[in-house]
């Protein structure tokens, strides 16, 4: 006979035989394991969901973006999605700018139609990883906000 050892579950605090399906020790007991397991699936398919529509909102504005804007300042816009992992696009005024003002040509390294951007890459509000928001002039009034990843 092999002798169970009973584990208080931390979730519920009943006691359960941390051997269960597949001889995985369970850390909870199933039915907090599978309430767990559950919530992550629906926590992850939300988040899958808002990034779809994430995208598509930021798919739609480049589209509309590519047939008003003059071409050679779409240009900087489509080397920034070459050259970084951007998302998140849009539209902001300059009053919602923030980070450095910075001349795109410098920014771009290269010649732009673009004047100026404000670069706000040096502290990042988005994750850990390198990156953070630029915002691309594209006339007087408005700017592309995009946050990149570096
Ligand atoms: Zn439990």
């Amino acid at each position: 006979m092999t002798k169970k050892i009973n584990k208080e579950c931390p979730h519920c605090l009943n006691e359960f035989s941390p051997k269960q399906k597949n001889g995985a020790e369970y850390q909870l007991c199933e039915p907090c394991s599978k309430q767990l397991e559950d919530e992550m699936k629906i926590a992850s398919k939300e988040s899958y969901d808002e990034h779809q529509r994430e995208v598509k909102k930021s798919n739609k504005l480049l589209k509309r973006l590519k047939k008003t804007l003059p071409a050679k300042i779409f240009k900087a816009i489509e080397w920034l999605q070459d050259s970084f992992v951007c998302y998140g696009f849009q539209i902001v005024e300059r009053k919602d700018t923030t980070g450095v003002k910075q001349k795109a040509s410098l920014f771009f390294d290269q010649s732009s139609a673009v004047r100026y951007v404000y670069d706000d890459t040096s502290y990042c509000s988005y994750d850990d990883a390198g990156g953070g928001v630029v915002f691309i002039r594209l006339d007087k009034l408005r700017f592309l906000k995009v946050y990149v990843s570096m």
